[in-house]
Protein backbone atom coordinates (compact mmCIF):
# COMPACT_ATOMS: atom_id res chain seq x y z
CA UNK A 1 0.00 0.00 0.00
CA UNK A 2 1.24 3.93 -0.98
CA UNK A 3 0.59 4.46 2.80
CA UNK A 4 3.29 3.03 3.76
CA UNK A 5 6.34 5.31 4.86
CA UNK A 6 8.94 6.00 2.60
CA UNK A 7 11.21 4.90 4.55
CA UNK A 8 9.87 0.84 4.45
CA UNK A 9 9.33 1.09 0.62
CA UNK A 10 12.81 1.98 -0.07
CA UNK A 11 13.80 -0.54 1.92
CA UNK A 12 15.15 -4.18 0.36
CA UNK A 13 13.87 -7.71 2.19
CA UNK A 14 16.94 -9.64 3.20
CA UNK A 15 17.93 -11.07 0.02
CA UNK A 16 19.06 -14.43 1.92
CA UNK A 17 15.62 -14.74 3.61
CA UNK A 18 14.00 -14.23 0.75
CA UNK A 19 16.11 -17.13 -0.97
CA UNK A 20 15.09 -18.95 1.63
CA UNK A 21 11.21 -18.24 1.35
CA UNK A 22 11.44 -19.13 -2.40
CA UNK A 23 13.05 -22.42 -1.17
CA UNK A 24 10.77 -22.95 0.91
CA UNK A 25 8.04 -22.69 -1.42
CA UNK A 26 9.18 -25.06 -4.18
CA UNK A 27 9.74 -27.98 -1.13
CA UNK A 28 5.91 -27.40 -0.35
CA UNK A 29 5.20 -28.17 -4.10
CA UNK A 30 7.00 -31.20 -3.21
CA UNK A 31 10.33 -30.52 -4.63
CA UNK A 32 13.78 -31.90 -3.15
CA UNK A 33 15.73 -28.54 -2.37
CA UNK A 34 18.86 -28.41 -0.90
CA UNK A 35 19.25 -24.94 1.52
CA UNK A 36 22.56 -23.84 1.10
CA UNK A 37 21.74 -19.68 1.21
CA UNK A 38 21.19 -19.62 5.21
CA UNK A 39 23.93 -18.07 7.45
CA UNK A 40 22.84 -20.46 10.41
CA UNK A 41 25.48 -23.24 11.55
CA UNK A 42 23.28 -26.79 11.48
CA UNK A 43 24.76 -27.92 14.84
CA UNK A 44 22.99 -27.85 18.32
CA UNK A 45 23.87 -25.60 21.21
CA UNK A 46 26.12 -27.19 22.78
CA UNK A 47 24.61 -29.59 26.31
CA UNK A 48 26.91 -26.90 28.91
CA UNK A 49 25.28 -23.76 27.42
CA UNK A 50 21.41 -25.66 27.33
CA UNK A 51 22.06 -26.59 30.86
CA UNK A 52 23.05 -22.78 31.95
CA UNK A 53 19.33 -21.92 30.27
CA UNK A 54 17.30 -24.60 32.31
CA UNK A 55 18.90 -23.81 35.57
CA UNK A 56 18.15 -19.65 34.85
CA UNK A 57 14.27 -20.62 34.21
CA UNK A 58 14.52 -22.38 37.64
CA UNK A 59 16.58 -19.67 39.30
CA UNK A 60 13.70 -17.22 38.01
CA UNK A 61 15.33 -14.71 35.83
CA UNK A 62 12.26 -13.63 34.54
CA UNK A 63 12.24 -9.53 35.36
CA UNK A 64 13.39 -6.99 32.72
CA UNK A 65 16.92 -7.35 32.27
CA UNK A 66 19.30 -3.88 32.76
CA UNK A 67 19.38 -2.73 29.07
CA UNK A 68 22.71 -2.68 28.38
CA UNK A 69 22.92 -6.34 29.73
CA UNK A 70 23.50 -7.94 33.36
CA UNK A 71 26.28 -6.69 35.19
CA UNK A 72 27.83 -10.47 35.15
CA UNK A 73 27.37 -10.78 31.28
CA UNK A 74 28.83 -7.45 30.92
CA UNK A 75 31.66 -8.83 33.21
CA UNK A 76 31.98 -11.74 30.96
CA UNK A 77 31.91 -10.31 27.81
CA UNK A 78 35.11 -7.70 29.02
CA UNK A 79 37.42 -11.29 30.35
CA UNK A 80 36.40 -12.26 26.66
CA UNK A 81 37.52 -9.45 25.01
CA UNK A 82 40.92 -9.43 27.06
CA UNK A 83 41.60 -13.14 26.36
CA UNK A 84 40.00 -13.67 22.80
CA UNK A 85 41.26 -9.94 21.62
CA UNK A 86 43.99 -8.46 24.08
CA UNK A 87 40.84 -5.70 24.03
CA UNK A 88 40.68 -3.54 27.17
CA UNK A 89 36.84 -2.68 27.39
CA UNK A 90 35.47 -1.70 30.71
CA UNK A 91 31.72 -3.13 31.22
CA UNK A 92 30.55 0.49 31.09
CA UNK A 93 31.88 0.49 27.53
CA UNK A 94 29.84 -2.69 26.50
CA UNK A 95 26.11 -3.16 25.30
CA UNK A 96 24.54 -6.42 25.31
CA UNK A 97 21.35 -6.68 22.30
CA UNK A 98 18.96 -8.70 20.76
CA UNK A 99 21.94 -9.84 18.43
CA UNK A 100 24.64 -8.50 16.42
CA UNK A 101 22.31 -7.18 13.69
CA UNK A 102 20.40 -4.57 16.86
CA UNK A 103 23.82 -3.85 17.99
CA UNK A 104 24.41 -2.58 14.42
CA UNK A 105 21.21 -0.89 13.62
CA UNK A 106 21.61 0.90 17.58
CA UNK A 107 25.51 2.44 16.00
CA UNK A 108 24.41 3.29 12.50
CA UNK A 109 20.98 5.27 14.63
CA UNK A 110 23.61 6.83 17.07
CA UNK A 111 26.69 8.47 15.04
CA UNK A 112 25.24 8.69 11.80
CA UNK A 113 23.68 11.75 10.57
CA UNK A 114 21.18 12.18 7.65
CA UNK A 115 23.31 12.40 4.48
CA UNK A 116 26.89 11.45 6.11
CA UNK A 117 29.14 8.53 3.83
CA UNK A 118 29.58 5.04 5.04
CA UNK A 119 32.39 3.08 3.00
CA UNK A 120 31.32 -0.39 2.89
CA UNK A 121 34.05 -2.44 1.27
CA UNK A 122 32.25 -5.07 -0.84
CA UNK A 123 31.00 -7.99 -0.89
CA UNK A 124 29.22 -7.28 2.86
CA UNK A 125 26.65 -8.35 4.52
CA UNK A 126 23.49 -7.86 3.30
CA UNK A 127 21.85 -5.99 5.82
CA UNK A 128 24.95 -3.25 6.15
CA UNK A 129 23.63 -1.09 3.33
CA UNK A 130 20.31 -1.28 4.28
CA UNK A 131 20.68 -0.46 7.86
CA UNK A 132 22.82 2.17 7.04
CA UNK A 133 19.97 3.74 4.73
CA UNK A 134 17.76 3.39 7.68
CA UNK A 135 19.92 5.55 9.28
CA UNK A 136 19.29 8.12 6.81
CA UNK A 137 23.15 7.32 5.47
CA UNK A 138 24.48 6.78 2.21
CA UNK A 139 26.26 3.26 2.25
CA UNK A 140 29.61 4.05 -0.34
CA UNK A 141 30.70 0.72 -1.85
CA UNK A 142 34.17 -0.46 -2.86
CA UNK A 143 34.66 -2.97 -5.19
CA UNK A 144 36.49 -5.49 -4.44
CA UNK A 145 37.13 -9.34 -6.68
CA UNK A 146 38.76 -11.95 -6.42
CA UNK A 147 41.68 -10.80 -7.83
CA UNK A 148 43.22 -9.38 -4.06
CA UNK A 149 41.03 -12.41 -2.16
CA UNK A 150 37.87 -9.74 -1.84
CA UNK A 151 39.35 -7.21 0.44
CA UNK A 152 39.92 -3.54 0.14
CA UNK A 153 43.41 -2.45 -0.05
CA UNK A 154 44.21 0.90 1.68
CA UNK A 155 44.42 2.95 -1.87
CA UNK A 156 40.97 1.93 -2.59
CA UNK A 157 40.09 3.09 1.21
CA UNK A 158 41.81 6.62 0.64
CA UNK A 159 40.06 7.05 -2.56
CA UNK A 160 36.39 6.54 -1.46
CA UNK A 161 37.75 9.00 1.42
CA UNK A 162 35.16 12.61 1.36
CA UNK A 163 34.49 15.32 3.49
CA UNK A 164 31.35 13.48 4.33
CA UNK A 165 32.79 9.93 5.24
CA UNK A 166 31.46 9.41 8.90
CA UNK A 167 32.21 5.69 8.95
CA UNK A 168 34.10 2.18 7.72
CA UNK A 169 31.98 -1.18 8.41
CA UNK A 170 33.37 -4.10 7.57
CA UNK A 171 33.74 -8.24 8.90
CA UNK A 172 36.42 -10.48 8.95
CA UNK A 173 36.32 -12.76 8.51
CA UNK A 174 33.69 -11.64 6.16
CA UNK A 175 30.26 -13.06 5.07
CA UNK A 176 29.89 -13.46 1.83
CA UNK A 177 33.66 -13.73 1.06
CA UNK A 178 35.09 -15.54 3.72
CA UNK A 179 38.18 -13.66 3.51
CA UNK A 180 40.30 -12.53 6.84
CA UNK A 181 41.95 -9.48 7.29
CA UNK A 182 45.90 -9.67 8.25
CA UNK A 183 47.68 -7.93 10.96
CA UNK A 184 49.48 -6.58 8.36
CA UNK A 185 45.96 -5.49 5.96
CA UNK A 186 44.53 -3.94 8.86
CA UNK A 187 47.57 -1.45 9.88
CA UNK A 188 47.40 -0.30 6.01
CA UNK A 189 43.65 0.19 6.51
CA UNK A 190 44.74 2.23 9.63
CA UNK A 191 47.20 4.18 8.17
CA UNK A 192 44.99 5.48 6.19
CA UNK A 193 42.19 6.20 8.43
CA UNK A 194 45.13 8.05 10.81
CA UNK A 195 45.06 11.20 8.46
CA UNK A 196 41.20 11.12 8.86
CA UNK A 197 40.77 11.48 12.71
CA UNK A 198 36.80 12.12 12.70
CA UNK A 199 36.16 8.70 10.89
CA UNK A 200 34.72 6.35 13.04
CA UNK A 201 35.06 1.77 12.42
CA UNK A 202 32.35 -0.48 13.11
CA UNK A 203 34.62 -4.17 13.03
CA UNK A 204 32.26 -6.53 13.14
CA UNK A 205 33.92 -9.79 14.17
CA UNK A 206 30.75 -12.10 14.83
CA UNK A 207 32.76 -15.10 12.78
CA UNK A 208 35.96 -14.80 14.93
CA UNK A 209 35.86 -17.90 15.86
CA UNK A 210 35.16 -19.58 12.51
CA UNK A 211 38.73 -18.99 11.30
CA UNK A 212 41.44 -21.54 9.67
CA UNK A 213 44.17 -18.96 9.87
CA UNK A 214 46.62 -18.75 12.15
CA UNK A 215 45.02 -16.29 14.36
CA UNK A 216 42.18 -13.55 13.90
CA UNK A 217 43.18 -10.09 14.48
CA UNK A 218 40.48 -7.03 15.71
CA UNK A 219 41.14 -3.64 14.19
CA UNK A 220 40.48 -1.76 17.59
CA UNK A 221 44.05 -3.41 18.80
CA UNK A 222 45.82 -1.55 15.70
CA UNK A 223 47.86 1.56 17.14
CA UNK A 224 45.58 4.74 17.37
CA UNK A 225 42.36 3.00 16.22
CA UNK A 226 41.10 2.45 19.87
CA UNK A 227 38.28 5.36 20.35
CA UNK A 228 37.13 5.35 17.30
CA UNK A 229 36.46 1.43 16.48
CA UNK A 230 33.33 0.08 17.72
CA UNK A 231 33.65 -3.84 17.97
CA UNK A 232 30.71 -6.12 17.19
CA UNK A 233 30.68 -9.31 18.19
CA UNK A 234 27.96 -12.22 19.33
CA UNK A 235 27.28 -15.88 20.23
CA UNK A 236 25.45 -16.68 17.01
CA UNK A 237 27.52 -18.27 14.71
CA UNK A 238 30.63 -19.88 17.14
CA UNK A 239 27.90 -21.21 19.53
CA UNK A 240 25.24 -22.30 17.28
CA UNK A 241 22.88 -19.86 19.34
CA UNK A 242 21.25 -17.97 16.26
CA UNK A 243 17.58 -17.87 17.45
CA UNK A 244 19.14 -17.06 20.90
CA UNK A 245 19.31 -13.27 20.02
CA UNK A 246 22.43 -12.47 21.64
CA UNK A 247 25.08 -9.51 19.97
CA UNK A 248 27.13 -6.74 21.93
CA UNK A 249 29.37 -4.56 21.16
CA UNK A 250 32.59 -3.02 22.90
CA UNK A 251 32.97 0.94 21.81
CA UNK A 252 34.19 3.99 23.53
CA UNK A 253 31.96 4.71 26.24
CA UNK A 254 29.85 8.03 24.58
CA UNK A 255 28.91 5.74 22.29
CA UNK A 256 27.92 2.74 24.30
CA UNK A 257 26.07 5.17 26.81
CA UNK A 258 24.10 6.62 23.75
CA UNK A 259 23.39 2.42 22.48
CA UNK A 260 21.92 2.30 25.76
CA UNK A 261 20.06 5.18 25.60
CA UNK A 262 18.09 4.15 22.25
CA UNK A 263 17.79 0.40 23.39
CA UNK A 264 16.26 1.57 26.28
CA UNK A 265 13.62 3.02 23.82
CA UNK A 266 12.79 -0.16 21.66
CA UNK A 267 13.42 -3.84 23.18
CA UNK A 268 14.83 -2.60 26.52
CA UNK A 269 17.42 -5.30 27.64
CA UNK A 270 17.70 -8.53 25.99
CA UNK A 271 16.53 -11.72 26.74
CA UNK A 272 17.10 -12.98 30.34
CA UNK A 273 17.53 -16.59 29.87
CA UNK A 274 19.54 -16.13 26.86
CA UNK A 275 21.59 -13.95 28.89
CA UNK A 276 22.06 -15.92 31.71
CA UNK A 277 23.46 -18.87 29.37
CA UNK A 278 25.75 -16.70 27.59
CA UNK A 279 27.56 -15.86 30.29
CA UNK A 280 28.46 -19.40 30.45
CA UNK A 281 28.99 -19.85 26.97
CA UNK A 282 31.60 -16.86 26.81
CA UNK A 283 33.36 -18.09 30.31
CA UNK A 284 33.99 -21.52 28.34
CA UNK A 285 37.64 -22.63 26.67
CA UNK A 286 37.44 -22.56 22.65
CA UNK A 287 37.97 -26.03 23.56
CA UNK A 288 34.24 -26.88 24.34
CA UNK A 289 33.62 -25.52 20.49
CA UNK A 290 36.48 -26.46 18.31
CA UNK A 291 34.90 -29.67 16.94
CA UNK A 292 32.40 -27.49 14.99
CA UNK A 293 35.33 -25.24 13.88
CA UNK A 294 37.34 -28.55 12.85
CA UNK A 295 33.95 -29.99 10.93
CA UNK A 296 33.71 -26.39 9.09
CA UNK A 297 37.34 -26.48 8.23
CA UNK A 298 36.73 -30.10 6.81
CA UNK A 299 33.17 -29.21 4.59
CA UNK A 300 35.44 -25.84 3.11
CA UNK A 301 37.89 -28.05 2.09
CA UNK A 302 35.30 -30.72 0.00
CA UNK A 303 33.78 -27.55 -0.89
CA UNK A 304 36.66 -26.16 -2.55
CA UNK A 305 37.57 -29.61 -4.53
CA UNK A 306 34.20 -30.32 -5.84
CA UNK A 307 33.79 -26.61 -6.69
CA UNK A 308 37.22 -26.26 -8.37
CA UNK A 309 35.90 -29.70 -10.21
CA UNK A 310 33.34 -27.41 -12.60
CA UNK A 311 34.37 -25.68 -14.85
CA UNK A 312 33.45 -21.93 -15.18
CA UNK A 313 33.42 -21.53 -11.21
CA UNK A 314 36.47 -19.60 -10.46
CA UNK A 315 36.95 -19.90 -6.32
CA UNK A 316 39.14 -18.04 -3.80
CA UNK A 317 39.82 -20.10 -0.58
CA UNK A 318 38.08 -18.42 2.09
CA UNK A 319 39.64 -18.07 5.74
CA UNK A 320 36.91 -18.11 7.44
CA UNK A 321 33.07 -17.98 8.13
CA UNK A 322 30.91 -20.85 6.78
CA UNK A 323 30.72 -19.28 2.82
CA UNK A 324 31.99 -19.96 -0.39
CA UNK A 325 31.99 -16.85 -2.74
CA UNK A 326 32.55 -18.49 -6.18
CA UNK A 327 32.91 -16.14 -9.47
CA UNK A 328 30.75 -17.57 -12.02
CA UNK A 329 30.91 -14.73 -14.55
CA UNK A 330 32.29 -16.78 -17.28
CA UNK A 331 28.94 -17.98 -17.78
CA UNK A 332 27.43 -14.50 -18.32
CA UNK A 333 25.91 -13.96 -21.93
CA UNK A 334 25.68 -18.20 -21.93
CA UNK A 335 22.36 -20.24 -22.57
CA UNK A 336 22.24 -23.25 -20.21
CA UNK A 337 19.11 -25.42 -20.69
CA UNK A 338 17.59 -22.84 -22.74
CA UNK A 339 18.09 -20.06 -20.10
CA UNK A 340 19.49 -17.50 -20.93
CA UNK A 341 22.41 -16.19 -17.52
CA UNK A 342 22.72 -12.56 -17.62
CA UNK A 343 23.46 -12.39 -13.81
CA UNK A 344 24.62 -13.56 -11.21
CA UNK A 345 20.87 -13.62 -10.22
CA UNK A 346 19.61 -15.50 -13.13
CA UNK A 347 22.61 -18.11 -12.65
CA UNK A 348 21.21 -18.52 -8.47
CA UNK A 349 17.56 -18.76 -9.67
CA UNK A 350 18.45 -21.78 -12.32
CA UNK A 351 20.68 -23.40 -9.90
CA UNK A 352 17.24 -22.81 -7.64
CA UNK A 353 15.24 -24.04 -10.50
CA UNK A 354 17.32 -26.94 -12.12
CA UNK A 355 19.48 -28.18 -9.75
CA UNK A 356 17.22 -27.92 -6.59
CA UNK A 357 19.77 -25.92 -5.11
CA UNK A 358 19.19 -22.50 -3.02
CA UNK A 359 22.58 -20.24 -3.12
CA UNK A 360 21.94 -16.25 -3.06
CA UNK A 361 22.79 -14.34 -5.75
CA UNK A 362 26.34 -11.48 -4.99
CA UNK A 363 24.22 -8.90 -5.91
CA UNK A 364 22.67 -8.77 -2.75
CA UNK A 365 26.30 -8.88 -1.35
CA UNK A 366 27.30 -5.83 -3.75
CA UNK A 367 29.06 -8.42 -5.96
CA UNK A 368 26.88 -9.11 -8.51
CA UNK A 369 29.87 -11.49 -10.63
CA UNK A 370 29.06 -14.47 -7.25
CA UNK A 371 27.12 -16.38 -5.63
CA UNK A 372 27.13 -17.22 -2.11
CA UNK A 373 27.06 -21.08 -1.04
CA UNK A 374 26.93 -21.41 2.82
CA UNK A 375 28.60 -24.93 3.72
CA UNK A 376 26.72 -25.00 7.10
CA UNK A 377 25.12 -27.99 6.00
CA UNK A 378 25.66 -31.66 6.38
CA UNK A 379 29.11 -33.07 4.17
CA UNK A 380 26.12 -35.50 2.43
CA UNK A 381 23.90 -32.83 1.19
CA UNK A 382 27.11 -30.36 0.12
CA UNK A 383 28.12 -33.45 -2.07
CA UNK A 384 24.57 -34.26 -3.84
CA UNK A 385 24.31 -30.48 -3.89
CA UNK A 386 27.70 -29.79 -6.02
CA UNK A 387 26.90 -33.33 -7.71
CA UNK A 388 23.74 -31.36 -9.22
CA UNK A 389 25.45 -28.39 -10.14
CA UNK A 390 28.05 -29.71 -11.75
CA UNK A 391 25.23 -31.67 -13.72
CA UNK A 392 23.16 -28.82 -14.35
CA UNK A 393 26.13 -26.19 -15.94
N1 LIG B 1 27.09 -9.76 11.06
C1 LIG B 1 27.33 -10.67 10.11
C2 LIG B 1 28.51 -10.49 9.22
C3 LIG B 1 26.46 -11.76 9.95
O1 LIG B 1 26.69 -12.65 8.99
C4 LIG B 1 25.34 -11.87 10.80
C5 LIG B 1 24.36 -12.98 10.64
O2 LIG B 1 24.15 -13.50 9.57
C6 LIG B 1 25.14 -10.90 11.77
C7 LIG B 1 26.04 -9.86 11.88
C8 LIG B 1 23.96 -10.91 12.70
O3 LIG B 1 24.11 -11.79 13.74
P1 LIG B 1 23.02 -11.92 14.91
O4 LIG B 1 22.40 -13.27 14.72
O5 LIG B 1 23.83 -11.83 16.17
O6 LIG B 1 22.05 -10.82 14.78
Amino acid sequence: SNHLSDRIQKMSTSATLAMAAKARELRNEGKDIIGLSLGEPDFNIPDFIKDAAKQAIDDNYSSYTPVDGYAELKEAISKKFKRDNDLEYKPSQIVVSTGAKQSLFNVALVVINPGDEVILPAPYWVSYSDIVKLAEGVPVEVKTGIETDFKMTPEQLEAAITPKTKMLWFSSPCNPSGSVYSKAELEGLAKVLEKHPDIFVVSDEIYEHINFTSGHVSIAGIEGMYDRVITVNGVSKAFAMTGWRIGYIGAPEWIAKACTKLQGQVTSGANAIAQRSVITALEAPKSKIQYMIDEFHQRRDIVLQLLGEIEGFNVNVPEGAFYVFPDISSYFGKTLNGVKINNASDFALYLLEHANVATVTGEAFGNPSCIRISYAASEKELREAIARIKAVV
